[in-house]
């Protein structure tokens, strides 16, 4: 969907504290909520085995663009898959957003939020 719909759809206030949508490139969001596959279970880290990757298709059509998730490092049989969703809202990350947004990573450098610091 394009980024209006899925404003439309989920608004861009950051209060759900949960996600499906990939933001794919500037022109499309993917909404796992609707076609999403097993990917979309896979959770947010601080210190993640993975990381998701944007492929642009070859015919130029960034509707046909995919997301891959690569391995970052070696992954022990059993281990749990996880990537950095790197989520930046458009509000203000307030103290209660990122609580709202709360990681349980529980990673030793865990920042405590699945919310980015804004540059
Ligand atoms: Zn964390």
């Amino acid at each position: 969907m394009s980024h209006a719909e899925a404003d439309d759809l989920y608004g861009d206030g950051g209060e759900t504290g949960h996600t499906f949508l990939f933001t794919l490139n500037d022109d499309y969001i993917i909404d796992a909520n609707r076609k999403g596959n097993s990917a979309r279970w896979i959770n947010h880290s601080c210190a993640p085995n993975c990381r998701a990757v944007v492929e642009e298709s070859a015919d130029g059509n960034p509707r046909h663009d995919k997301v891959m998730i690569e391995a970052i490092r070696a992954i022990k049989p059993g281990e749990e898959l996880t990537y950095d969703y790197g989520i930046t809202l458009e509000v203000p990350h307030t103290a209660r957003l990122k609580k709202l947004w709360k990681c349980l990573c529980g990673a030793p450098d865990c920042t405590g939020t699945l919310l980015k610091p804004k540059r």
